[in-house]
């Protein structure tokens, strides 16, 4: 069984100046895929179903399909929860067997996210499961706006709610589809300089890869989301695959075409993060 909490891989990653991709899962192709890659890298990885994903395939089906991948690969897998926005999610999450949940109060004020959050984190660790919040806004690309956190709020953020991991707004911006946004550093070394927590950055997509990198290893940043760019491998893939054969009508002869290059975008992300290997 390598069915692991958020904590438990994100711990050692802090310490050891790595971090560890939650890579976004739209359906079995990719989330098999995704942990194709982590066994071949020998490196723990975190699975996440997000609103986009659990809107399409039901809550249930997606926690037996994830737990079925983690249970049976050979390094640790994380079955998280990602934008889950009020306490019944996480309850739904945990109660099929998620082993985290993300509670995204970001868009409330600071004490009713900090008093929401810390309700999350409580059934999360009683079911001795993982939980990681947001503070400040991450606004998405042609869409929200974002509002960046502030380090003193972070620090009473990651106190007061006993969270294992905290989503930060630093210039990252979600669905980002090139590698352009440059981070607000002075903000994130701020808010390192303040607390402990694992620090998360959604929006990886837009951060260049040699930053992404630095911030790993530097320990500013455990956690990267990616999605867009594993979205853009495997339509490209399908893409590429429909293209090929233009008579091919089996889907599973077509899907099979997306595997090769998702997986290998998926070592990529593990092998820039300084994750490969730490799961020998
Ligand atoms: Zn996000």
């Amino acid at each position: 069984m390598t069915v692991a909490t958020l904590a438990q891989v994100l711990g050692p990653a802090r310490r050891h100046g790595y971090a560890v991709p939650g890579l976004v899962c739209l359906g079995w192709e990719d989330m098999r895929a995704y942990v194709t890659a982590a066994e071949a890298e020998r490196a723990p990885v975190i699975l996440q179903a997000g609103p986009g994903c659990r809107a399409h395939t039901p809550l249930p089906i997606l926690a037996r399909m994830l737990r079925h991948l983690a249970e049976a690969a050979s390094v640790p897998v994380v079955v998280h929860l990602d934008h889950g926005y009020a306490l019944e999610d996480c309850r739904a999450a945990l109660g099929e067997g998620f082993t985290s949940v993300m509670i995204d109060g970001s868009k409330l004020p600071l004490q009713a996210n900090i008093d929401l959050t810390a309700a999350a984190a409580d059934l999360a660790h009683a079911a001795g499961a993982s939980c990681e919040g947001e503070i400040g806004i991450v606004g998405y690309a042609g869409g929200a706006q974002s509002a960046g956190t502030d380090p003193d709020e972070a620090a009473r953020f990651a106190r007061q709610t006993g969270i294992d991991a905290m989503a930060v707004s630093v210039g990252n911006v979600h669905l980002q589809q090139s590698a352009g946004t440059s981070l607000d550093l002075a903000r994130l070394d701020a808010i390192r300089a303040k607390t402990d927590v694992p620090l998360v950055i959604h929006g990886g997509s837009g951060v260049p890869m040699p930053q992404r990198a630095q911030l790993a290893a530097s320990g500013h940043v455990t956690k990267f989301n990616i999605g867009t760019e594993l979205r853009m491998a495997f339509g490209a893939a399908l893409r590429g695959s429909l293209a090929r054969d233009p008579a091919q009508f089996d889907r599973l002869t077509i899907l099979s075409q997306t595997e090769g290059p998702v997986m290998a975008a998926a070592v990529a992300i593990l092998r820039n993060l300084g994750a490969s290997g730490r799961a020998a």
